[in-house]
């Protein structure tokens, strides 16, 4: 089904609600963080999601681990993204992808909200927080250490 979602303004689309972002189980820290559902079964009717998510200055998303994959596409902003074992500065169009099992987290910078775009599976598992062993695990590697935040 044609869809046309128009942009007022940073990060906000005509008939596009703002969600607060929920861990739903992950049960690991997050703050500052807004979802909004772009496309989805219900509305465009596609297998798969593609939701925008801002993060303000300063915050961050949870560190999650999860079976199912991410495509990420940063829009605006500048922020570090964890991605498996790697820590990587992302600014605007940089697309990080997300392979089963790996942890990640997005952090904003201090004086930049990160807005980004992230397409998934509509059928997928629930995000869970790491192990002790794989957190321990993770804050061993010096370039994790140094930004993660749980
Ligand atoms: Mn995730």
């Amino acid at each position: 089904m044609a869809l046309h979602l128009r942009h007022l303004a940073d990060g906000q689309w005509e008939q596009i609600e703002t969600k607060v972002y929920k861990t739903e189980g992950a049960g690991t820290g997050f703050k500052d963080i807004v979802r909004r559902q772009l496309l989805g079964p219900e509305t465009s009717g596609t297998s798969f999601e593609l939701r925008y998510f801002e993060i303000a200055a300063g915050g961050y998303s949870s560190l999650e681990i999860h079976a199912h994959t991410h495509t990420v596409i940063i829009a605006r902003g500048r922020g570090t993204a964890i991605l498996g074992d790697r820590a990587v500065l992302v600014g605007a169009n940089d697309v990080c992808h997300i392979g089963p099992g790996e942890a990640h987290q997005f952090l904003a910078d201090r004086e930049a909200a990160l807005g980004f775009y992230c397409l998934v599976h509509k059928d997928r598992d629930r995000p869970r927080a790491p192990t002790d062993e794989e957190l321990e695990r993770l804050r061993g590697i010096p370039e994790l250490a140094r930004v993660l935040r749980v």
